[in-house]
C-alpha cells in the first residue's frame, strides 16, 4: 500500500507515521514545507527504514505536488499539512489562506489530474477540526456530523473553506474523500506554542502558566495515539463521501486542565510552592470560543471505534513525556 502523508513532521502527522511504519506493507512517502512546527526529531530513524521517504515539498507548489501523485501513485493521502495555531492566524491570516485553502485545492487538483491512473480504491483522508463547527454555549447539545459549520477564527474559517473544497471535488470530480473533524489532541511531540506543553514547559521553569479570560473555555480532549487510530480506521471506509466526527468524549475547563497538570507535578517534582500560584490570567484570545464537544458515536457506531485513553491518564503520561524531554522542549521555545 502507498500512503502519502502531508504535514508527517507535525504533531498528529509524526504520531500517524509512526504508527502506519509498523505494518511492514505499508510504504510511507511524507511531504512537509519544514516549518517551524515541523520536528524532523519526532521520526528520528526512521530515515534508514526501507518503506519510509521524505520529501521537502511546500503543498503551495502545484506543480510539484502533481508529479510528486503522478510518480508515487498513492492508495491513500493522509492531508495533515496545515497552519494549526489560532493564535498565530488571528496575527497573520494570509499563510493560513495560503496553505490550508489553496493547499488543499492542490491537493485536490493533482488528485483530479492523476485520478485515472491512481488504484481503484484510491482515497483521500482530509484531516480537520471541530472548530469548524464554531462555538456551544454551555448546555447545547454535541457537534454532529450534520452541524453547521460556523467557523470564527480565520483558523477555523480557512480549515472549514478545506472541508467544503473536498466535498466538492468528491461530488463533483468522484474522488473517494473521508473528511475528519477531530477535537483538540494532546501527547508527546507537541509544539510548545499550544496549551498543555506550554503549562507544563512554564510550570517546570517557573514561569507565569498564562490562562486566556478566566479559563472557562471548554474542549474535549483525545490523545494523539487515539486519534491515529481512528483515521486509520476510517481510512478502510467503503464509504465512498464521508464525514466522521473523533471525539473523546471527555470535555474540561481550561483551567481545570491546567489544576489537573499543576497537582500532577506537584507530586511528582515538589517545589515549596504550589504549581498552580503561577497560573497567570491574561486578556482573552480574540473571538474566543467557549465550548467545543464531540458526538463521536457515528465513528463508534460505523467502525467500532473507542479512545483507549481516559484524559487524566493520559494528561499524566504526557506530562512524565515533556518532563523527560524537556531538553527538546527548550530547543522549540528558544
Ligand atoms: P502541526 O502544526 O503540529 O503540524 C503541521 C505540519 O504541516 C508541520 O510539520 C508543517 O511543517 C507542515 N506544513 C505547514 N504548512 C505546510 C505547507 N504549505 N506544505 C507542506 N507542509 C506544511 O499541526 P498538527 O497539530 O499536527 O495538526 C495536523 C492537522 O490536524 C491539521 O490539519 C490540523 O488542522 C488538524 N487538527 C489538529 C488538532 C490538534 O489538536 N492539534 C485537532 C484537530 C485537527
Amino acid at each position: 500500500m502507498n500512503i502519502l502523508v502531508t504535514g508527517g513532521l507535525g504533531f498528529i502527522g509524526s504520531a500517524l507515521i509512526r504508527s502506519l511504519l509498523d505494518d511492514k506493507n505499508n510504504q510511507i512517502l511524507n511531504i512537509d514545507k519544514c516549518s517551524y512546527a515541523s520536528m524532523p526529531e519526532a521520526l528520528e530513524g526512521k530515515e534508514i527504514l526501507p518503506n519510509y521517504s521524505f520529501k521537502k515539498v511546500d503543498i503551495i507548489e502545484a506543480e510539484k505536488l502533481n508529479s510528486i501523485i503522478k510518480d508515487f501513485a498513492p492508495d491513500k493521502i493522509f492531508h495533515l499539512a496545515a497552519e494549526s495555531h489560532v493564535d498565530r492566524s488571528i496575527t497573520g491570516p494570509q499563510e493560513f489562506l495560503n496553505t490550508n485553502i489553496l493547499g488543499t485545492f492542490n491537493i485536490l487538483e493533482s488528485i483530479r489530474r492523476n485520478l485515472t491512473n491512481l488504484p481503484k480504491d484510491f482515497i483521500l483522508i482530509h484531516v480537520s477540526t471541530d472548530e469548524v463547527f464554531g462555538s456551544l454555549k454551555f448546555d447545547d447539545s454535541l457537534f454532529a456530523e450534520s452541524s453547521a459549520y460556523a467557523p470564527n477564527s480565520p483558523y477555523s474559517a480557512s480549515k472549514a473553506s478545506s472541508d467544503l473544497l473536498v466535498r466538492a471535488w468528491n461530488k463533483t470530480y468522484g474522488i473517494k474523500t473521508a473528511i475528519t473533524n477531530c477535537s483538540n489532541n494532546y501527547g508527546p511531540w507537541q509544539n510548545p506554542e499550544k496549551l498543555i506543553p506550554k503549562t507544563i514547559f512554564n510550570a517546570l521553569s517557573k514561569q507565569p502558566i498564562p490562562i486566556y479570560g478566566k479559563g472557562i473555555n471548554i474542549r474535549d480532549w483525545l490523545h494523539v495515539s487515539d486519534h491515529v487510530n481512528a483515521l486509520i480506521k476510517i481510512s478502510n471506509t467503503e464509504e465512498h463521501y464521508s464525514k466522521f466526527n473523533i471525539g473523546g468524549n471527555q470535555e474540561m475547563a481550561n483551567i481545570d486542565l491546567v489544576h489537573v497538570i499543576c497537582r500532577y507535578l506537584d507530586e511528582k517534582i515538589p517545589m515549596t510552592n504550589k504549581y498552580s500560584d503561577l497560573i497567570t490570567f491574561v486578556e482573552d484570545r480574540l473571538g474566543h470560543d467557549l465550548r467545543y464537544a464531540i458526538d463521536p458515536s457515528k465513528l463508534k457506531e460505523d467502525l467500532g471505534f473507542e479512545p483507549g485513553y481516559f484524559l487524566e491518564n493520559g494528561i499524566k503520561e504526557t506530562v512524565d513525556w515533556y518532563v523527560d524531554n524537556l531538553d527538546w522542549v527548550k530547543s522549540k521555545v528558544n
